[in-house]
């Protein structure tokens, strides 16, 4: 099902702003957008045609730091998507107490259809198209849907022409020899095993609890694998073409070299093969989305077994499916922290590109736990002591911190005016 993000943003940002008790032009800042830019991006045809499609940038604040989020090409992208996916940056990143803001951009295309050449035109073009409204201080994009290092190599040497100058800061999610981070790749995964690990301690699960991880993409992947290491068993995976179980545990990098040599988990031997919705209701203590937007609704969520969720994509539950979760008594880690693992290494590209620096894979993982603890333990906290979800209590906390800068910056103004 697809779920109005931008809706589902806006209203928890209300809900928050109505725990906090904001005040009106606090709240009216939240709901809109900083700046947003819709433009054209023409692109050339291996014909020697062009063509041209929608393309996207929005800073929905700048509030704590420059804009920061992905950027997506997909047939589906629309503005308002767009938009709602900026509000969840800006949270995510505030959450993350990083000295970033949220942005999100997007291209309005089937990448799949696209040659190589085809797709470096059309994010060359992209870039050029919003290169007014990017920057190392202004706004900085990074990999999303469909979207990876390549593309944004290609970001960041469009805009060094652009400007006459390397900007390797512009954009995050590199490679390395353009500047990119060690541990960039495997950040998602990484942040969201580190919240997941510190997450069944607390609720007393055992050590070799059982995990289902739906989706075997980068952050699936990797994922799955972590956590196997970490002496979990992984009882059930799955991919776009279906889904796996062994009881007793499966061999991730088994299972990955089956779909990299035939193309999916659905052809590893001596596996049960069970639909994409019985993986849900499977038998286990963890339960991973890491796909797709709103593939957990009210049935799902009515048959899950799990005792902890931990969403390592952006949106996996309606708020029909929430609502049956959390009075199920099931823990949920939100996306905004799950997946936060990603835009939290990207920021540490990005100060590591602003001071000329590269840090070591060590340094980079150290500091990503110590982020995510610190995270997961101040929305504990909150949860606990306002008895909210952690869903809510999640945006009471990014929102509070936006609220914070916004008010500071406006003292500022009025010394100002005053002075
Ligand atoms: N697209 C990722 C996210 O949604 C990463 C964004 C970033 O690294 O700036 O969090």
């Amino acid at each position: 099902m697809t779920i109005d993000l931008h809706r589902l943003a806006l209203d928890a940002i209300d809900h928050a702003a109505d725990e906090l008790a904001l005040d009106g032009w606090i709240r009216s800042s939240l709901v809109q957008p900083e700046r947003s830019l819709a433009v054209q991006v023409p692109y050339v045809t291996d014909d020697g045609e062009i063509r041209i499609v929608p393309g996207y940038r929005v800073a929905h604040s700048t509030a704590r730091g420059p804009a920061k989020g992905g950027t997506r090409f997909h047939p589906e992208v629309t503005p308002e998507e767009v938009a709602g996916l900026a509000t969840l940056m800006s949270v995510k990143t505030a959450l993350m107490d990083l000295p970033l803001g949220g942005g999100k951009g997007g291209v309005t295309i089937d990448p799949k259809e696209l040659s190589e050449l085809e797709l470096e035109s059309l994010t060359r073009s992209y870039t050029r198209a919003i290169a007014g409204n990017i920057g190392p201080d202004r706004d900085v994009p990074a990999p999303d849907v469909n979207t990876s290092e390549r593309h944004m190599d290609w970001i960041a040497d469009e805009y060094a022409r652009i400007v006459g100058r390397p900007s390797p800061a512009v954009v995050t999610g590199k490679s390395l020899p353009a500047g990119g981070s060690l541990g960039r790749d495997t950040a998602t995964a990484a942040g969201c095993r580190a919240v997941i690990l510190e997450s069944a301690e607390r609720l007393g699960l055992p050590s070799d609890a059982r995990v289902v991880v739906q989706g075997f993409g980068n952050a699936g992947a990797h994922l799955a694998r972590m956590l196997q290491a970490d002496g979990l068993r992984v009882v059930g995976l799955s991919d776009s073409r279906g889904a796996v179980h062994h009881p007793q545990g499966l061999d991730v990098v088994a299972v990955s070299a089956t779909k990299r040599v035939h193309g999916s988990v659905v052809h590893h031997p001596g596996v049960e093969l069970v639909s994409p919705r019985d993986l849900l209701a499977l038998d286990c203590e963890i339960l991973v989305p890491a796909a797709l937007e709103g593939v957990i609704e009210r049935p799902e969520a009515e048959a899950v077994r799990a005792r902890l969720i931990a969403e390592a994509a952006n949106g996996p539950c309606t708020p029909e499916a929430d609502e049956v979760l959390v009075d199920r008594g099931i823990t949920i880690v939100p996306d905004v922290l799950a997946s936060a693992g990603g835009v939290t290494v990207s920021c540490f590209e990005w100060e590591q590109n602003l001071r000329g620096e590269r840090w070591s894979a060590a340094q980079v993982a150290e500091r990503l736990a110590s982020k995510m603890a610190t995270a997961l333990h101040e929305l504990w906290h909150v949860a606990d002591a306002r008895a909210l979800p952690m869903r809510t209590a999640a945006t009471v906390l990014g929102v509070d911190r936006i609220a914070t800068a916004l008010e500071e910056r406006a003292g500022l103004a009025v010394d100002e005016l005053a002075s």
